[in-house]
């Protein structure tokens, strides 16, 4: 089930980090439970979840992720972009990266600096390969991205509403 969320962008946040820490324990034990025994038609069932979670979201009145976390941002990911802003890549990473602390280069800051008022992208068709996939739930070997999406669920209500689903289906 969708919940219902706040459309004011700060109350959005919180609210969705809100829901998260209220489910931490259920979710946690449950993300547990699949890691120990992933059931076989794990990813059969979540990519079906996502499909159906994501055709009623809309993204455009969200963009929390793009508000509060950064993708992860690889060398191709950048030589795009470098291109696209006619920048010289190390130009690029001067001006918007850092490294974090599994040294993969990040946004230094949040929101995203290519996020625009009406949370469209400015950078759509160039935006890095794990803005293109987040949240990641229609992945093939699920059960490998299974701690990433309990992370997920502090930032993204579809991921909330995925992993309630498969709670549904997993019990
Ligand atoms: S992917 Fe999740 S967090 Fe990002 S905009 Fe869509 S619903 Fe919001
Ligand atoms: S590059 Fe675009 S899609 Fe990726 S975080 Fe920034 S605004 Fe969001």
């Amino acid at each position: 089930m969708q919940e219902k969320l706040s459309t004011n962008p700060t109350e959005l946040s919180d609210s969705i980090r809100n829901l998260a820490e209220e489910r931490k324990k259920e979710n946690k034990k449950f993300i547990q439970q699949l890691k120990r025994k992933p059931p076989h038609d794990l990813d059969v069932r979540t990519q079906e979840i996502h499909d159906e979670v994501f055709e009623n979201t809309d993204c455009l009145a969200c963009a929390n992720c793009c508000k509060t976390t950064s993708p992860i941002f690889y060398e191709h990911d950048i030589e795009r972009l470098s291109k696209k802003l006619k920048l010289r890549p190390v130009k690029f990473i001067e001006q918007y990266l850092k490294r974090d602390e599994d040294d993969d280069w990040v946004l230094k800051s949040a929101p995203c600096p290519f996020l625009l008022f009406d949370n469209t992208c400015e950078v759509y068709h160039d935006r890095p390969a794990a803005c293109r996939t987040y949240p990641h739930t229609n992945r093939k070997k699920f059960h490998q991205l299974l701690d990433l999406t309990y992370e997920n669920t502090f930032v993204c209500p579809a991921v909330q509403s995925i992993v309630s689903r498969l709670q549904e289906i997993y019990p």
